[in-house]
């Protein structure tokens, strides 16, 4: 064990890691300043039991429901071969044969560890990038890695890989449903940069044998129920977009070792349970260790990180926590009371809030108007 892993380790606790996911990096990356994020996610600590315990449960995620739809879906959609796929593949990619190659990359001869299965997804992808006359094959799941904040990380996607006439496609399976040929946007977007998350470590995974990256399709395949059916649709979605962001994103993440020195050698988030199952760390300890890290709330993290609660409770009255743009415009007035005392007047603006408190006063001067023209 490395000494970063030591202590990620001692800030975990006695839990077992939370593996990061498609979704946790590009969740990661919709605020790439949070500490707090980038240090609990690199340590794999269970976001949502911690913040449950400390009294600010998550709000969002899937259902038990959702959940077992999705994988009862995607089971149909791999059955049988891939028949399904195969078939929805030949439609929107125009696959030339009747059969293709498979590869199932769940586990290596039953061997699950990480290690192993990213360096059998590693050879037979790289072995096919270099095969000139390769029919096409199907691999599922395979292990990738990305660097993320300085440190490798192991995704495991729900997906299938495909490559056909020297090009590799992202398949992304998703249960929620195209109605007449429109998908719910957000659920789009967020299948979309999860894709794109994929997209980006293989090319990496390429890039690293000496082979050409770009072989890597912009283009993913995203496989939904049609109407309330079961019926698969296919869909080719185009995520340069969402490439781009992620890069920029992913290279502006602190290094993990930077964020580690800043805090106390001896701080844990352990939730170590008692006979009960409850944890042993008391929800103050627990909520005060969790300070003891930066954090940088926005109204975003409400969709995207199971602590946003916690977040938003210790960041009322700040002024950073009511949005990026206010952030913006009031930079140098950190509080609610200080910005409410510029707007009244009451205070004098310091050299670096002047131009903050002249909108502030104008704002406040439109506002009084407004209500008088209104009385
Ligand atoms: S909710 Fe808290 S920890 Fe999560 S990204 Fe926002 S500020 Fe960071």
């Amino acid at each position: 064990m490395t000494d970063l892993d030591a202590r990620l380790a001692r800030l975990r606790g006695s839990a077992p890691p939370r593996r990061h996911t498609a979704r946790t990096i590009a969740a990661l990356t919709t605020n790439p300043g949070c500490a707090r994020r980038a240090v609990l996610d690199a340590a794999g600590v269970d976001k949502e039991r911690l913040a449950a315990h400390v009294g600010f449960p998550a709000r969002f995620g899937q259902s038990r429901f959702a959940i077992t739809r999705g994988n009862a879906f995607e089971s149909q959609v791999k059955a049988n071969g891939c028949a399904e796929l195969l078939s929805l593949l030949r439609e929107k990619l125009g696959l030339p044969v009747d059969e293709v190659g498979y590869h199932d990359l769940e586990s290596v001869g039953g061997n699950e560890s990480n290690e192993v299965r990213h360096a059998r997804a590693r050879t037979l992808i790289t072995r096919a990038a270099r095969a000139a006359d390769d029919p096409g094959t199907l691999f599922d799941h395979p292990l990738l890695r990305l660097d993320v904040g300085g440190r490798a990380v192991y995704l495991e996607p729900d997906l299938i890989a495909f490559r056909l006439r020297g090009r590799f496609h992202v398949v992304e399976i998703k249960s929620f449903p195209v109605i007449d040929g429109q998908a719910d946007p957000t659920k789009v977007a967020a299948a979309a940069i999860q894709s794109a998350v994929y997209v980006l470590a293989m090319r990496a995974m390429l890039a690293e044998q000496g082979l050409d990256p770009e072989t890597v399709s912009h283009e993913i395949v995203l496989v939904c129920p049609r109407d309330f059916a079961n019926q698969p649709v296919a869909t080719l979605v185009d995520v340069r977009k969402q490439l781009l962001v992620l890069r920029r994103q992913l290279a502006r993440l602190t290094r993990i070792e930077e964020l580690l020195d800043a805090l106390p050698a001896d701080l844990t988030l352990d939730l170590r349970p008692d006979a009960d199952g409850v944890p042993t760390a008391t929800a103050d300890e627990l909520g005060a260790s969790l300070g003891r890290v930066d954090a940088r709330y926005a109204p975003e993290c409400l969709s995207a990180c199971e602590i946003a609660y916690f977040c938003r409770h210790e960041a009322r009255g700040d002024t950073a926590a009511l949005g990026r743009t206010v952030r913006e415009e009031l930079g140098g007035v950190e509080s609610v009371d200080t910005a409410l005392g510029l707007a009244r007047e009451e205070l004098r603006p310091s050299v670096e809030q002047e131009e903050a408190a002249a909108l502030l006063r104008a704002a406040a001067r439109l506002r009084a108007e407004h209500l008088g023209a209104r009385a």
